[in-house]
């Protein structure tokens, strides 16, 4: 096949264009890895799915240079209501509008295609990652140092064969290369199919509002969730509902919008009957074979979370698999992706399929909301422990992005590196270390000596997916954490 520009050394190939493969291949561009990058499809898939992103999302965005394009055609959420078939309100989770201590608005309302888009244009800034559409994955076969994948190009029908040090899946749901790991889904409990209607207003209707609503306590659940610039979402659970084929009627459909919308006022852009599930593959990684975004985990979509789980995958994996291909660290350096992400994911999950069942059991009546509506916030998970170092409250969280004296904020300086927040007496005694770590002192940053008061450390080592590696009280213990070989393969300068 002549126009893939090598047959034999790709540090990495990405299998799958949606926005996990996407994220994961900028990831890798900005720190210049040999990538290839393939899709079947010939175009990106153009109709809404995720409508909803979260400020740890934002910053991985930033880190790869496309958070303030996206913000522009995004817009802040207001957060979800679950109400009663009298508008009571049972559960209530309101999200803050101001800059949160992620350096954004904690929760925006987006447009799948638009994040796709703008990913994919800013991928090819990077000479080192070729992309390829309408080329797909056929075989995969693991060697000793190596792994060859064969590529089938549609257009042409032409196969040819590559070599890499890593295949990540990134393909989906249906994941080709988790059924060549021969690894199987943990299903988790929930499994419904819901009818899901996507329009298009033709008329203001700004009446409907801004919230996400989830109505319970009728036969019929359903969920109303506003997009961005004019699209409007509804989802009804199908229950014993089993004639699929009457359901996607277009009059059938009407009718069940009937109660807040008119064919007059809104074209339905698409309407498509999708199984809710929670599933999470046993394994995430297998010798030189690894999975990230849907084709490792599922989740319903009440917490607006599939997509977000899939590119903290990414962003986990990335500085990982630059660490073993620069051979800083050894092959099952890679494990850490999967004891860290795993249980991470799961924890979202779960809390889904919490919201999902409340759906069908919330009402004013019910146990739950004896005392008032619930009052529901945001997770904050730890990832799972992977590396044995001193247990400290904020280990294994996502940092904060303290913003710096200068004004600017903390992410865009770093990038995609490892820093660390030292206060002014460990400042003085520390001496570098040859390490090319990016060091901000307390002393010159107010906001920075605040969060290390707060944690009460003198130290904080951050990952460059922004999770804490560790903290340090004194010279010993940061001489201790600084000498983990892998931190310096992704901040040396190639
Ligand atoms: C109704 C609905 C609402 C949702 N709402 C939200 C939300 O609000 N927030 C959120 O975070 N998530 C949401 N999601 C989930 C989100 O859309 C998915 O989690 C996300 O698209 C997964 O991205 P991915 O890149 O992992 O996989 P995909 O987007 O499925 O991409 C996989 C890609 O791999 C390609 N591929 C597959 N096999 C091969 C092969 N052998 N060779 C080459 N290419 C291949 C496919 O063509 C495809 O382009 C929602 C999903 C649905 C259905």
């Amino acid at each position: 096949m002549s126009n893939l520009s090598k047959t034999d050394n790709y540090d990495v190939v990405i299998v799958g264009m949606g926005p996990t493969g996407l994220v994961l291949a900028n990831l890798l561009g900005l720190e210049k890895l040999n990538v290839l990058v393939i899709d079947k499809f010939l175009s990106p898939y153009d109709l809404p799915r995720a409508v909803h992103l979260d400020d740890e999302i934002m910053r991985i965005l930033q880190v790869i240079g496309v958070a303030s394009e996206m913000e522009k055609i995004m817009r802040p959420n207001l957060g979800m209501r679950f109400v009663d078939a009298d508008n009571n309100l049972l559960l209530d989770w309101p999200r803050p509008q101001e800059i949160g201590k992620n350096g954004w608005k904690p929760s925006y309302k987006f447009h799948q295609p638009d994040l796709e888009r703008v990913l994919y244009k800013n991928l090819k800034k990077f000479p080192s990652v070729e992309i390829r559409k309408g080329f797909e994955a056929t075989e995969v076969k693991n060697e000793d140092e190596k792994v060859e994948v064969t590529i089938l190009k549609l257009e042409k029908n032409d196969v040819c064969r590559v070599k890499c040090d890593f295949i990540v899946g990134c393909d989906g749901a249906r994941s080709f290369i988790r059924k060549k790991m021969g690894v199987e889904y943990e299903e988790m409990g929930f499994f419904e199919d819901w009818l899901v209607v996507d329009i298009i207003l033709k008329k203001d209707r700004s009446d409907l509002g801004l919230f996400s609503i989830q109505f319970c306590g009728t036969s019929q659940p359903a969920t109303y969730s506003p997009g961005t610039r004019g699209r409007l979402r509804w989802e009804f659970a199908l229950k014993d509902q089993k004639n699929h084929e009457d359901i996607l009627k277009t009059d059938y459909v009407w009718n069940l919008l009937s109660r807040w919308i008119t064919p007059d006022e809104a074209k339905i852009e698409r309407k498509a009957i999708y199984t809710f599930k929670s599933s999470l593959a046993e394994h995430w990684v297998k010798d030189r074979l690894i999975l990230a975004g849907d084709s490792a985990h599922l989740t319903p979509p009440f917490m607006g979370q599939g997509m977000c789980i899939g590119l903290r995958d990414a962003s986990n994996l990335a500085w990982k698999l630059i660490s073993v291909i620069r051979g800083q660290s050894d092959l099952s350096f890679l494990k850490s992706y999967e004891i860290e992400r795993r249980p991470h994911a799961k924890e979202y999950i779960s809390t889904a399929i919490k919201l999902g069942k409340m759906l069908g059991e919330l009402s004013s009546n019910s146990k739950k909301n004896k005392e008032g509506p619930i009052h529901m916030k945001s997770l904050a998970p730890k990832i799972g422990n992977a590396f044995s170092i001193k247990e400290e409250e904020f280990a294994r969280s996502l940092s904060l992005q303290p913003k710096l004296s200068n004004g600017q904020y903390v992410d865009d300086i770093v990038g995609y590196k490892f820093c660390l927040f030292l206060s002014e007496d460990l400042a003085s005694q520390f001496s570098g270390n040859n390490s090319n770590i990016i060091v901000f002192n307390s002393k010159d940053h107010p906001t920075i000596k605040e969060y290390l008061e707060h944690v009460s450390t003198k130290a904080l080592l951050i990952r460059p997916d922004k999770y804490i590696l560790g903290g340090a009280k004194n010279l010993s213990e940061l001489n201790e954490l600084l000498s983990l070989e892998f931190i310096n393969s992704i901040n040396n300068k190639i």
